[in-house]
């Protein structure tokens, strides 16, 4: 316990900015334009390069949020009033309240207590014919059952937007998320995501429809692309807004510092991985319940490092969490399921019981660091006091 206190706070998380990132912002900031621009048109077409390029027939739209990319998502799907919208109460609200921008309800479904990812059975079970889309969350950077649920898409008619805020690079039977045939898909580049620009995100979709009106709604519903297209003699201050949109661009600072952390998401990835695999080898005695592991051949982010304390555990999920605290070790909870939050809990008269996997996994689970600037000896510190805490 002293020598743990010795020594400077682990924090959860932080992110992983080099001199490249920073050359790159100083670059914009000296340039004149700091704004959503050439960089932020770089940023696109590199990230369809990194989901496999144009074969994909993907296109890229950048945005200051994944947030914000669901919710441009949902509205160019006609998402609206008396619509309802599935997804996992394991989840952060901004999958869901997205949802609620649009006026459209929330149907949320218990998950798979194997994998922490939304239950497509359950999915299936929630379907009334008021639904018209699913969202799945890839937990922790491990793909949802996508195959499952898109066939259950399909069968039904239902539109799915992938929340992939924890899944770059994630694969299933080894496609990239963002490739793998949904209506669209959204990345996070908040602070503490895999790569970040801040705040930031990336939607992409095969579909030009949406992207054309996600474009639009992006910035105030100004129809400027397509005016540039038909009308190019028109002088160039001339716009026209065809819809009351948002404001929702990713700027050519944050843009700047996404273009090298996509260079390193494939090393960043890497060492992610190498840590969950020494946590899985030191704690495989230990009452816990480990994350699961991709599929042989296939990619996990390792956004997160989920444990769940075992039945035979010494201490309590929150003792734990106070003793990693006291020996100078930041944790989290992801998440605490949107059925107990008062908003969720009481539009929809939720009760736990509708949702026991995810109830007792809240119960048992903490988040562990795990993240690219943490040294060899940062994540022996973690392993020796979770050894000894539960030891
Ligand atoms: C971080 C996160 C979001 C929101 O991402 P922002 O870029 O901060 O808007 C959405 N869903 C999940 C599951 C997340 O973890």
């Amino acid at each position: 316990m002293n020598s743990d206190t010795s020594l400077p706070f682990l924090p959860f998380a932080l992110p992983e900015i080099g001199e490249e990132e920073i050359a790159e912002v100083v670059d914009t900031l000296r340039s004149g334009w700091i704004t959503t621009g050439p960089k932020a048109k770089r940023f696109e077409a590199a990230f369809v390069d990194f989901l496999g390029g144009a074969a994909t027939g993907l296109e890229g739209i950048a945005i200051n949020s994944a947030t914000a990319g669901l919710h441009l998502a949902l509205e160019a799907l006609g998402i609206g009033p008396g619509d309802e919208v599935i997804t996992t109460t394991y989840t952060f609200t901004a999958t869901a309240e997205v949802v609620r921008y649009l006026g459209a309800d929330v149907v949320l479904v218990d998950i798979d207590p194997a994998t922490l990812n939304i239950d497509p059975r359950a999915v299936e079970a929630a379907i009334t014919p008021r639904t018209r889309a699913i969202v799945p969350v890839h937990y922790a950077g491990l793909a949802a059952d996508m195959t499952a649920l898109l066939a259950l898409a399909r069968r039904h008619g239902l539109r799915v937007v992938e929340d992939a805020a924890h899944a770059l690079p994630t694969t299933l039977q080894g496609q990239l998320v963002g490739t793998l045939g949904s209506d669209a898909t959204v990345f996070s580049f908040y602070a503490n995501k895999t790569i970040t620009t801040g705040e930031g995100g990336m939607l992409v979709t095969r579909d030009p429809e949406l992207a054309q009106r996600a474009r639009v709604m992006r910035l105030h519903g100004m129809n400027r692309d397509a005016f540039d297209r038909f009308t190019a003699k028109v002088p160039s201050w001339y716009y026209e807004i065809v819809a009351p949109g948002f404001k929702y661009n990713l700027t050519d600072i944050a843009a700047a510092l996404g273009l090298h952390q996509l260079q390193r998401a494939e090393g960043f990835q890497r060492r992610r991985t190498e840590i969950a695999r020494r946590y899985r080898e030191a704690f495989a005695d230990l009452p816990l319940l480990l994350p699961p592991e991709p599929a042989a051949g296939d990619l996990h982010a390792w956004h997160l490092y989920v444990v769940r304390l075992a039945d035979g555990a010494p201490v309590s999920r929150d003792a734990m969490i106070e003793q990693l605290f006291e020996a100078g070790i930041g944790c989290s909870v992801h998440y605490i399921p949107l059925h107990l939050h008062p908003y969720w809990r009481d539009r929809y008269d939720l009760k736990p019981e509708q949702f026991p996997h995810s109830q007792r996994a809240y119960e048992r689970s903490l988040s562990l660091p795990l993240y690219t600037r943490m040294c060899d000896a940062d994540v022996e510190r973690v392993v020796q006091a979770v050894r000894r805490i539960l030891g």
